[in-house]
Protein backbone atom coordinates (compact mmCIF):
# COMPACT_ATOMS: atom_id res chain seq x y z
CA UNK A 1 0.00 0.00 0.00
CA UNK A 2 1.37 3.50 -0.55
CA UNK A 3 -0.41 5.69 1.85
CA UNK A 4 1.01 8.37 4.37
CA UNK A 5 -0.97 6.54 7.05
CA UNK A 6 0.35 2.81 6.44
CA UNK A 7 2.80 2.60 9.41
CA UNK A 8 -0.49 3.56 12.12
CA UNK A 9 -2.65 1.34 9.98
CA UNK A 10 -0.06 -1.68 10.71
CA UNK A 11 -0.33 -0.03 14.22
CA UNK A 12 -3.60 -0.59 15.13
CA UNK A 13 -4.52 -3.60 13.17
CA UNK A 14 -3.83 -6.48 16.08
CA UNK A 15 -6.38 -4.62 17.82
CA UNK A 16 -9.42 -4.04 15.17
CA UNK A 17 -8.64 -7.83 14.03
CA UNK A 18 -9.73 -8.45 17.86
CA UNK A 19 -12.60 -6.06 17.52
CA UNK A 20 -13.60 -7.10 14.59
CA UNK A 21 -14.03 -11.26 16.39
CA UNK A 22 -15.39 -9.76 19.39
CA UNK A 23 -18.09 -8.38 17.25
CA UNK A 24 -18.46 -11.29 15.27
CA UNK A 25 -18.75 -13.48 18.49
CA UNK A 26 -21.39 -11.38 19.61
CA UNK A 27 -24.00 -10.39 16.95
CA UNK A 28 -27.57 -8.20 17.02
CA UNK A 29 -30.15 -8.03 15.04
CA UNK A 30 -31.43 -4.73 13.71
CA UNK A 31 -31.88 -2.06 16.12
CA UNK A 32 -30.79 -4.33 18.69
CA UNK A 33 -27.51 -3.21 18.63
CA UNK A 34 -27.15 -1.99 22.34
CA UNK A 35 -23.48 -4.23 22.60
CA UNK A 36 -22.03 -3.48 19.94
CA UNK A 37 -23.13 0.62 20.40
CA UNK A 38 -22.00 0.52 23.62
CA UNK A 39 -18.22 -0.85 22.45
CA UNK A 40 -17.90 1.15 19.56
CA UNK A 41 -18.83 4.32 22.11
CA UNK A 42 -16.43 3.09 24.68
CA UNK A 43 -13.31 2.53 22.38
CA UNK A 44 -14.32 5.96 20.49
CA UNK A 45 -13.80 7.34 24.22
CA UNK A 46 -10.53 7.10 23.99
CA UNK A 47 -9.38 8.56 21.10
CA UNK A 48 -8.24 12.16 21.52
CA UNK A 49 -9.99 14.49 19.18
CA UNK A 50 -13.22 13.16 19.17
CA UNK A 51 -16.82 14.00 20.03
CA UNK A 52 -19.15 11.08 20.40
CA UNK A 53 -22.58 12.52 20.12
CA UNK A 54 -25.80 11.68 22.14
CA UNK A 55 -27.60 8.90 20.11
CA UNK A 56 -30.27 10.41 17.51
CA UNK A 57 -32.32 6.85 16.91
CA UNK A 58 -31.44 4.53 20.00
CA UNK A 59 -28.03 2.08 18.74
CA UNK A 60 -26.43 4.60 16.80
CA UNK A 61 -23.07 6.08 17.09
CA UNK A 62 -22.02 9.43 15.77
CA UNK A 63 -18.77 10.95 15.83
CA UNK A 64 -17.09 13.64 15.29
CA UNK A 65 -13.15 14.48 14.30
CA UNK A 66 -12.82 18.46 13.88
CA UNK A 67 -9.81 19.62 11.37
CA UNK A 68 -8.25 22.54 11.76
CA UNK A 69 -10.69 25.38 11.33
CA UNK A 70 -13.32 25.45 8.28
CA UNK A 71 -13.10 23.16 5.40
CA UNK A 72 -15.39 20.71 4.50
CA UNK A 73 -17.28 17.91 5.91
CA UNK A 74 -17.36 14.35 5.00
CA UNK A 75 -19.06 11.17 6.69
CA UNK A 76 -18.18 7.86 6.32
CA UNK A 77 -20.69 5.38 7.43
CA UNK A 78 -20.38 1.63 8.68
CA UNK A 79 -23.25 -0.66 9.30
CA UNK A 80 -23.24 -2.64 12.09
CA UNK A 81 -25.92 -5.06 12.78
CA UNK A 82 -26.35 -9.09 12.17
CA UNK A 83 -28.82 -11.00 10.45
CA UNK A 84 -31.46 -14.04 11.91
CA UNK A 85 -29.15 -17.22 10.34
CA UNK A 86 -27.54 -19.77 12.28
CA UNK A 87 -23.78 -20.03 11.88
CA UNK A 88 -21.70 -22.55 10.52
CA UNK A 89 -18.09 -21.17 9.78
CA UNK A 90 -16.65 -23.26 12.56
CA UNK A 91 -14.68 -20.18 13.31
CA UNK A 92 -13.18 -20.26 16.62
CA UNK A 93 -14.76 -16.81 17.43
CA UNK A 94 -18.13 -17.90 16.18
CA UNK A 95 -21.29 -16.61 16.96
CA UNK A 96 -22.41 -17.28 20.74
CA UNK A 97 -25.86 -15.97 20.45
CA UNK A 98 -28.03 -19.18 18.60
CA UNK A 99 -29.89 -17.78 15.37
CA UNK A 100 -27.67 -14.75 14.55
CA UNK A 101 -25.21 -14.10 13.10
CA UNK A 102 -22.92 -11.63 10.99
CA UNK A 103 -23.04 -12.91 7.94
CA UNK A 104 -22.45 -9.60 5.70
CA UNK A 105 -19.48 -8.37 7.06
CA UNK A 106 -20.87 -5.59 9.00
CA UNK A 107 -18.99 -6.69 12.15
CA UNK A 108 -16.04 -5.73 9.18
CA UNK A 109 -17.28 -2.75 8.37
CA UNK A 110 -17.82 -1.60 12.08
CA UNK A 111 -14.29 -2.81 12.60
CA UNK A 112 -12.71 -1.01 10.22
CA UNK A 113 -13.81 3.19 10.74
CA UNK A 114 -12.88 2.47 14.45
CA UNK A 115 -9.88 1.79 12.61
CA UNK A 116 -9.93 4.82 10.35
CA UNK A 117 -11.38 6.82 14.14
CA UNK A 118 -7.82 5.85 15.28
CA UNK A 119 -5.49 6.20 12.71
CA UNK A 120 -6.61 9.92 11.55
CA UNK A 121 -7.55 10.72 15.54
CA UNK A 122 -3.75 9.46 16.00
CA UNK A 123 -2.47 11.57 13.11
CA UNK A 124 0.43 14.86 14.00
CA UNK A 125 -0.93 17.12 11.55
CA UNK A 126 -5.12 17.90 12.11
CA UNK A 127 -7.08 17.34 8.29
CA UNK A 128 -8.05 20.83 6.77
CA UNK A 129 -11.56 19.77 7.72
CA UNK A 130 -14.30 17.70 9.42
CA UNK A 131 -15.05 14.05 10.11
CA UNK A 132 -17.89 12.65 10.92
CA UNK A 133 -17.75 9.06 11.78
CA UNK A 134 -21.95 7.35 11.60
CA UNK A 135 -21.63 3.84 13.03
CA UNK A 136 -25.52 3.06 11.98
CA UNK A 137 -28.01 0.32 12.96
CA UNK A 138 -30.57 -1.75 10.48
CA UNK A 139 -29.51 -1.95 7.69
CA UNK A 140 -30.54 -5.42 7.30
CA UNK A 141 -34.40 -4.68 8.48
CA UNK A 142 -35.97 -1.16 9.42
CA UNK A 143 -33.54 1.21 7.18
CA UNK A 144 -31.93 2.72 10.20
CA UNK A 145 -30.37 5.07 7.69
CA UNK A 146 -33.34 6.04 6.47
CA UNK A 147 -34.59 7.20 10.16
CA UNK A 148 -31.20 8.61 10.86
CA UNK A 149 -31.05 10.79 7.77
CA UNK A 150 -34.84 11.67 8.72
CA UNK A 151 -33.46 12.80 12.38
CA UNK A 152 -31.15 15.56 9.99
CA UNK A 153 -27.99 13.50 11.13
CA UNK A 154 -26.63 15.05 7.69
CA UNK A 155 -28.44 18.36 8.09
CA UNK A 156 -27.32 19.19 11.58
CA UNK A 157 -23.12 18.28 11.01
CA UNK A 158 -23.62 20.14 7.59
CA UNK A 159 -22.38 17.01 5.72
CA UNK A 160 -21.02 18.42 2.42
CA UNK A 161 -20.44 14.18 1.46
CA UNK A 162 -21.01 10.55 2.06
CA UNK A 163 -18.58 7.83 1.74
CA UNK A 164 -19.41 3.71 2.86
CA UNK A 165 -17.56 0.44 1.74
CA UNK A 166 -19.00 -3.02 1.66
CA UNK A 167 -17.58 -6.20 1.51
CA UNK A 168 -17.89 -7.94 -1.51
CA UNK A 169 -17.26 -11.97 -1.89
CA UNK A 170 -16.29 -11.74 -5.59
CA UNK A 171 -13.42 -9.39 -5.51
CA UNK A 172 -10.08 -10.69 -4.53
CA UNK A 173 -8.50 -9.08 -1.11
CA UNK A 174 -6.72 -5.65 -1.92
CA UNK A 175 -8.42 -4.51 -4.62
CA UNK A 176 -12.17 -2.29 -4.38
CA UNK A 177 -14.88 -1.88 -7.08
CA UNK A 178 -17.10 0.79 -7.82
CA UNK A 179 -19.49 1.54 -10.74
CA UNK A 180 -20.18 5.26 -11.18
CA UNK A 181 -23.93 6.01 -10.99
CA UNK A 182 -26.61 3.62 -10.94
CA UNK A 183 -25.36 0.78 -8.69
CA UNK A 184 -27.96 -0.75 -6.53
CA UNK A 185 -31.40 -1.78 -7.07
CA UNK A 186 -34.22 0.12 -4.92
CA UNK A 187 -37.20 -2.45 -3.77
CA UNK A 188 -40.47 -2.81 -2.58
CA UNK A 189 -42.05 -4.94 -0.17
CA UNK A 190 -44.92 -6.88 -1.12
CA UNK A 191 -47.65 -8.44 0.90
CA UNK A 192 -50.58 -10.90 -0.65
CA UNK A 193 -53.26 -12.31 1.07
CA UNK A 194 -55.59 -14.97 -1.44
CA UNK A 195 -59.12 -15.21 0.33
CA UNK A 196 -60.95 -18.09 -0.65
CA UNK A 197 -63.33 -21.24 0.87
CA UNK A 198 -61.83 -23.72 3.09
CA UNK A 199 -63.16 -26.92 2.57
CA UNK A 200 -62.46 -30.96 3.39
CA UNK A 201 -59.70 -31.94 1.28
CA UNK A 202 -61.70 -34.58 0.02
CA UNK A 203 -63.90 -32.82 -1.32
CA UNK A 204 -62.37 -29.56 -3.55
CA UNK A 205 -65.61 -29.15 -5.12
CA UNK A 206 -67.29 -27.55 -2.14
CA UNK A 207 -64.83 -24.89 -1.72
CA UNK A 208 -61.89 -22.55 -3.33
CA UNK A 209 -58.52 -23.75 -2.89
CA UNK A 210 -56.31 -20.57 -2.02
CA UNK A 211 -53.51 -22.80 -2.43
CA UNK A 212 -54.18 -23.14 -6.06
CA UNK A 213 -54.90 -19.91 -7.03
CA UNK A 214 -51.53 -19.19 -4.41
CA UNK A 215 -49.51 -21.44 -7.23
CA UNK A 216 -51.17 -19.85 -10.39
CA UNK A 217 -50.42 -16.10 -9.46
CA UNK A 218 -46.67 -16.76 -8.29
CA UNK A 219 -46.60 -18.28 -11.73
CA UNK A 220 -48.22 -15.67 -13.33
CA UNK A 221 -46.09 -13.10 -11.59
CA UNK A 222 -42.95 -14.67 -13.23
CA UNK A 223 -44.33 -13.39 -16.85
CA UNK A 224 -44.17 -9.54 -15.40
CA UNK A 225 -39.96 -9.60 -15.42
CA UNK A 226 -39.73 -12.03 -18.66
CA UNK A 227 -42.53 -10.78 -20.88
CA UNK A 228 -43.09 -7.05 -19.70
CA UNK A 229 -39.97 -5.59 -19.07
CA UNK A 230 -37.41 -4.36 -21.11
CA UNK A 231 -34.51 -7.69 -21.05
CA UNK A 232 -32.01 -4.73 -20.96
CA UNK A 233 -33.54 -2.74 -17.86
CA UNK A 234 -32.94 -4.66 -14.54
CA UNK A 235 -35.89 -6.02 -13.03
CA UNK A 236 -36.93 -8.49 -10.44
CA UNK A 237 -40.23 -9.94 -8.76
CA UNK A 238 -39.23 -12.93 -5.85
CA UNK A 239 -42.42 -14.86 -3.85
CA UNK A 240 -39.72 -15.37 -0.85
CA UNK A 241 -42.58 -16.55 1.59
CA UNK A 242 -45.15 -18.70 1.18
CA UNK A 243 -48.23 -19.62 4.31
CA UNK A 244 -51.44 -21.44 4.18
CA UNK A 245 -52.64 -24.61 6.25
CA UNK A 246 -52.23 -27.40 9.08
CA UNK A 247 -53.08 -29.91 8.05
CA UNK A 248 -52.79 -32.55 4.66
CA UNK A 249 -56.69 -33.04 4.48
CA UNK A 250 -57.54 -30.14 4.65
CA UNK A 251 -58.32 -26.75 2.34
CA UNK A 252 -57.46 -23.82 4.26
CA UNK A 253 -59.64 -20.35 3.73
CA UNK A 254 -56.74 -18.62 3.21
CA UNK A 255 -52.82 -18.18 1.97
CA UNK A 256 -50.73 -15.56 2.45
CA UNK A 257 -47.22 -14.99 0.82
CA UNK A 258 -44.71 -11.72 0.81
CA UNK A 259 -41.84 -10.83 -1.65
CA UNK A 260 -39.88 -8.45 -3.00
CA UNK A 261 -39.44 -6.44 -5.86
CA UNK A 262 -36.59 -4.47 -7.18
CA UNK A 263 -35.59 -1.94 -10.42
CA UNK A 264 -33.17 0.42 -10.91
CA UNK A 265 -35.45 2.62 -12.93
CA UNK A 266 -38.02 4.99 -10.64
CA UNK A 267 -40.33 4.19 -13.71
CA UNK A 268 -40.02 0.73 -13.73
CA UNK A 269 -40.61 0.77 -10.34
CA UNK A 270 -43.97 2.39 -10.85
CA UNK A 271 -44.71 -0.06 -14.12
CA UNK A 272 -44.05 -3.08 -11.57
CA UNK A 273 -46.02 -1.55 -8.85
CA UNK A 274 -49.35 -1.38 -10.98
CA UNK A 275 -48.58 -4.68 -13.17
CA UNK A 276 -48.35 -7.01 -9.93
CA UNK A 277 -51.04 -5.83 -8.36
CA UNK A 278 -53.08 -6.30 -11.56
CA UNK A 279 -51.82 -9.95 -12.12
CA UNK A 280 -52.38 -10.92 -9.04
CA UNK A 281 -56.04 -9.88 -8.40
CA UNK A 282 -57.23 -10.67 -11.75
CA UNK A 283 -55.29 -14.49 -11.65
CA UNK A 284 -57.53 -14.37 -8.14
CA UNK A 285 -60.50 -13.06 -9.63
CA UNK A 286 -60.62 -15.66 -12.69
CA UNK A 287 -60.09 -18.61 -10.11
CA UNK A 288 -63.37 -17.39 -7.66
CA UNK A 289 -60.67 -15.98 -5.12
CA UNK A 290 -59.93 -12.72 -3.67
CA UNK A 291 -56.56 -11.14 -3.19
CA UNK A 292 -55.65 -8.25 -1.28
CA UNK A 293 -52.20 -6.60 -2.19
CA UNK A 294 -49.87 -4.47 -0.57
CA UNK A 295 -46.53 -2.82 -1.87
CA UNK A 296 -44.81 -0.52 0.12
CA UNK A 297 -41.33 1.38 -0.49
CA UNK A 298 -38.73 0.34 0.82
CA UNK A 299 -35.08 1.09 -0.07
CA UNK A 300 -34.40 3.66 -2.78
CA UNK A 301 -31.89 3.09 -5.67
CA UNK A 302 -27.94 3.31 -4.75
CA UNK A 303 -26.52 6.36 -7.08
CA UNK A 304 -22.85 6.75 -6.92
CA UNK A 305 -22.25 10.54 -6.95
CA UNK A 306 -20.04 10.73 -10.10
CA UNK A 307 -17.13 12.89 -8.88
CA UNK A 308 -16.78 10.90 -5.55
CA UNK A 309 -16.80 7.72 -7.47
CA UNK A 310 -14.07 9.29 -9.22
CA UNK A 311 -12.39 10.27 -5.98
CA UNK A 312 -12.66 6.47 -4.83
CA UNK A 313 -11.54 5.45 -7.74
CA UNK A 314 -8.08 7.59 -8.10
CA UNK A 315 -7.58 7.31 -4.52
CA UNK A 316 -7.64 3.21 -5.12
CA UNK A 317 -5.04 3.44 -8.07
CA UNK A 318 -2.71 5.71 -6.12
CA UNK A 319 -2.82 3.67 -2.88
CA UNK A 320 -3.94 0.01 -4.18
CA UNK A 321 -2.40 -0.48 -7.22
CA UNK A 322 -3.66 0.50 -10.81
CA UNK A 323 -4.85 -3.53 -11.16
CA UNK A 324 -6.28 -3.14 -8.13
CA UNK A 325 -9.45 -0.90 -9.17
CA UNK A 326 -12.71 -3.00 -10.73
CA UNK A 327 -14.96 -0.35 -12.55
CA UNK A 328 -16.75 -2.02 -14.99
CA UNK A 329 -18.87 -4.44 -12.22
CA UNK A 330 -22.61 -4.71 -13.32
CA UNK A 331 -25.56 -3.27 -11.51
CA UNK A 332 -26.16 -5.28 -7.78
CA UNK A 333 -30.02 -6.02 -7.40
CA UNK A 334 -29.14 -5.97 -4.02
CA UNK A 335 -30.65 -2.96 -1.75
CA UNK A 336 -28.68 -0.70 0.77
CA UNK A 337 -30.44 2.38 3.11
CA UNK A 338 -26.97 3.88 2.52
CA UNK A 339 -29.19 5.39 -0.19
CA UNK A 340 -31.13 7.15 1.59
CA UNK A 341 -28.02 9.17 2.11
CA UNK A 342 -27.25 9.40 -1.06
CA UNK A 343 -30.63 10.90 -1.66
CA UNK A 344 -29.56 13.81 -0.05
CA UNK A 345 -25.86 14.66 -0.30
CA UNK A 346 -23.15 13.49 -2.71
CA UNK A 347 -22.62 9.72 -2.46
CA UNK A 348 -20.99 6.70 -3.09
CA UNK A 349 -20.63 3.41 -1.91
CA UNK A 350 -17.62 1.06 -2.79
CA UNK A 351 -16.50 -2.80 -2.59
CA UNK A 352 -13.99 -3.85 -0.63
CA UNK A 353 -12.45 -7.03 -1.87
CA UNK A 354 -12.82 -9.86 0.83
CA UNK A 355 -12.13 -13.47 -1.41
CA UNK A 356 -8.62 -14.77 -1.03
CA UNK A 357 -6.37 -14.81 -3.47
CA UNK A 358 -5.83 -18.09 -4.00
CA UNK A 359 -9.43 -18.89 -4.06
CA UNK A 360 -11.61 -19.27 -6.96
CA UNK A 361 -14.92 -18.66 -4.79
CA UNK A 362 -15.86 -16.84 -1.23
CA UNK A 363 -19.26 -17.64 0.33
CA UNK A 364 -21.80 -15.64 -0.33
CA UNK A 365 -23.18 -12.42 1.89
CA UNK A 366 -26.30 -13.77 4.09
CA UNK A 367 -24.64 -17.11 3.74
CA UNK A 368 -24.48 -19.45 7.25
CA UNK A 369 -20.65 -19.99 6.10
CA UNK A 370 -19.29 -16.18 5.40
CA UNK A 371 -17.50 -14.70 7.62
CA UNK A 372 -15.59 -11.42 7.01
CA UNK A 373 -12.18 -11.72 6.11
CA UNK A 374 -9.20 -9.63 8.10
CA UNK A 375 -6.89 -9.51 5.82
CA UNK A 376 -9.25 -6.84 4.03
CA UNK A 377 -9.30 -5.02 6.87
CA UNK A 378 -5.75 -2.83 6.36
CA UNK A 379 -7.32 -2.38 2.78
CA UNK A 380 -10.66 -0.93 4.12
CA UNK A 381 -8.80 1.32 7.07
CA UNK A 382 -6.45 3.03 4.95
CA UNK A 383 -9.26 3.75 2.01
CA UNK A 384 -11.38 5.64 4.51
CA UNK A 385 -8.45 7.73 5.76
CA UNK A 386 -6.71 8.54 2.51
CA UNK A 387 -10.47 9.43 1.01
CA UNK A 388 -11.30 11.46 3.85
CA UNK A 389 -7.73 12.92 2.88
CA UNK A 390 -8.16 13.47 -0.31
CA UNK A 391 -11.63 14.59 -0.10
CA UNK A 392 -10.72 17.36 2.21
CA UNK A 393 -7.75 18.22 0.80
CA UNK A 394 -10.04 19.43 -2.20
CA UNK A 395 -8.29 16.61 -4.56
ZN1 LIG B 1 -26.85 -7.77 4.14
ZN1 LIG C 1 -24.60 -5.63 4.23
Amino acid sequence: MNSVFEPLVREVLPAIVAFRRELHARPELSFQEHETSRRVREELARLPGIRVLDPFIGTDVVAVLDGAGGGRCLVLRADMDALPITEQTGAVYASGTPGVMHACGHDGHTAMLLGAATVLAGMDRPLPGRVVLVFQPAEEDGGGGGQLCARGVLESLKADAALALHAWPNLPVGTIGIRAGEAMAANFELGIRIRGRGSHGAYPHRGIDPVVVAAQVISALQTIVSRNIDPQDPAVVTVGCIRAGQASNVIPDTCEMTGTIRFVRSETGGYLRQAVDRVVRHTASALGAEAEVTIRDSYPPMYNAPELADLVVQTGRAVLGKDAVFTDLAISMGVEDFAFYAQRVPAAMFRLGIRPADRETYPSLHQSDFDFNDQALPTGIVMFCELARRFLEGR
